[in-house]
């Protein structure tokens, strides 16, 4: 933006004022920009235009996370989940439509893959959330439809958006991206100015289920995975391995002790997802007998242990729900 205001001639202190009436007022036209003269207001309209991303369906869970699907310009859809704990109020966002990665047990992948989302998309979802829902969003987990870190050149923009004092003005430090592992994008985040904290949906410690149920795993071997996140945790923030439990697939005792002994001395906090079941997937949650004692096995350890609630499970928009729609 401050390139092509240049390029107009226009002080560069213009692009912030408008910058801020997009992103903080939700300009959807440049007449209302009043603090801008007339004159560049009709220029302005004369050379672009002001585009969002339209809510094309809503759907509220009992719990208060509510689920939206976006129309994008190109009429492709994703979806984005709305999460409030309290003061905390969280957006699940997406940055692909769709996902390569094909992982076997997660209902975006039955979609296939359409193309990345471009920054302002991405930026977009949070600030339509933010002024449907009329509340400061606090925190962002990357969780939603696609792989962050196939997308990160699009992501880092948006994170520019997202962090800046005249954009969404959310902290770094309270979002979150989620990868499945991706050895070049882990190393590309290592060395970038983000100070995002990083999530690594290890979910099987056996190399073999793990190459078998997220095939990304076949050319990106735990071993790497976890020598950049101990990186990470000692350069940058803690790490978060997410663990989604699946009946058993990796829900056994033996998982369990798998699981800490590669994750022994890195400081990281493991997120237990039971498991989010899909009509159209086979898999199920184990019980939550069988969930209790993986739990508590894990207590144990010097890891923080958390168990997610599932949330907005009865509108499919929990972990690995998200179809865009296209799924009935
Ligand atoms: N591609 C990124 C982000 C999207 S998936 C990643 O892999 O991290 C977000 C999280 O949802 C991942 O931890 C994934 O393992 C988990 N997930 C996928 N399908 C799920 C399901 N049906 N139930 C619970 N969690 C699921």
């Amino acid at each position: 933006m401050n390139t092509v205001i240049a390029d107009l001639g226009i002080e560069p202190y213009r692009s912030q004022q408008i910058f801020q009436w997009i992103w903080q007022k939700n300009a959807a036209d440049f007449s209302v920009m009043t603090n801008i003269s007339k004159e560049l207001r009709k220029s302005l309209s004369e050379k672009f235009t002001i585009s969002g991303l339209k809510i094309e369906k809503k759907l509220s869970a009992k719990d208060g996370s509510e689920k939206f699907l976006f129309r994008l310009e190109d009429n492709n859809f994703v979806e984005a989940v709305f999460i409030p704990e309290g003061k905390r109020k969280t957006i699940c966002v997406s940055t692909q439509v769709g996902c390569p990665l094909a992982c076997k047990f997660c209902a975006t992948a039955l979609m296939g893959f359409a193309r990345n989302m471009k920054a302002y998309e991405i930026a977009d979802e949070i600030r339509i959330i933010q002024r449907e829902k009329k509340v400061k969003i606090t925190n962002l987990v990357f969780m939603g439809m696609g792989e962050p870190l196939l997308n990160l050149k699009e992501v880092a923009e948006a994170m520019d958006i997202i962090s800046s004092s005249v954009g969404l003005s959310i902290s770094q430090k309270r979002t979150t991206i989620s990868t499945a592992g991706l050895v070049d994008g882990l190393d590309y985040l290592l060395t970038s100015p983000l100070k995002v904290k990083l999530a690594i949906s290890l979910n099987f410690p056996n190399e073999k289920v793990r190459k078998k149920m997220m095939p990304v795993a076949k050319q990106n071997p735990i071993k790497e995975i976890l020598k950049l996140a101990r990186e990470y945790s000692h350069t940058k923030n803690m790490v978060t391995f997410e663990y989604v439990l699946i009946d058993n697939l990796n829900d056994r005792l033996k998982d369990a002790q798998n699981l800490l002994k590669l994750l022994k001395g890195i400081p990281s906090k493991i997120n237990l997802i039971p498991y989010n079941p899909h009509p159209t997937l086979p898999y199920k949650s184990p019980s939550q007998e069988k969930i209790k004692k993986f739990h508590q096995y894990l207590l144990l350890s010097k890891h923080t242990i958390t168990l997610r609630k599932s949330r907005g499970r009865e509108i499919l928009a929990g972990c690995g729900q998200l179809a865009g729609g296209v799924i009935k």
